[in-house]
């Protein structure tokens, strides 16, 4: 029971094949990443989990009773968890990721339909703001590119300048 992401759930697998059936394409249990999350959206820049209720400490969540015996050790154990989640969040969006977390109780039947409807609005909310970002960094890449190219020019003409007048040339380039 300790070992909290070594396999599948049930309900992450729903989740996974319905995603699958809706055209988006991922990466499972990726160990490349911090966490190695469930679910990688390369595409999106986006990764999702899929927590535990008791495991991972969902407020408010009928499944998230700390037992009446040995309370302090449960409320313990949990906190580990919630403080490590934290930590993996921190290092994914450090490195640009999008972090989805679903609720193992959000996977319910009843629940199901309107979940993957929230997680399938994130992703493509997600995706578009990488896409953004990575156009932004393009234009920008392309900016420098050019001014340090009118840079070289300029310097190169004044150097010209500086041989043909043998050393007369008094106008200086300014970057
Ligand atoms: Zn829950």
């Amino acid at each position: 029971m300790s070992k909290i992401h070594s396999t599948s759930t049930k309900p992450e697998i729903r989740l996974r094949k319905e995603l699958w059936r809706k055209g988006f394409r991922y990466r499972k249990n990726d160990k490349r990443l911090p966490g190695s999350p469930d679910i990688v959206l390369p595409k999106y820049r986006t990764v999702i989990f899929v927590h535990g209720c008791f495991w991972h400490g969902h407020n408010g969540c009928k499944k998230y009773t700390i037992p009446k015996t040995n309370t302090d050790f449960w409320v313990q154990k949990v906190a580990r968890n919630q403080r490590r989640d934290q930590e993996v969040w921190r290092r994914l969006e450090a490195k640009g990721w999008s972090v989805v977390i679903v609720w193992e109780c959000e996977l319910e039947k009843k629940r199901f339909e309107e979940t993957i409807e929230r997680v399938v609005g994130e992703i493509i909310e997600n995706g578009r703001l990488y896409e953004q970002r990575r156009q932004e960094r393009k234009l920008l890449r392309e900016q420098r590119l050019k001014e340090r190219k009118v840079f070289k020019d300029k310097q190169q003409a004044f150097l010209y300048e500086l041989r043909h007048n043998n050393g007369r040339s008094t106008e200086v380039p300014s970057v």
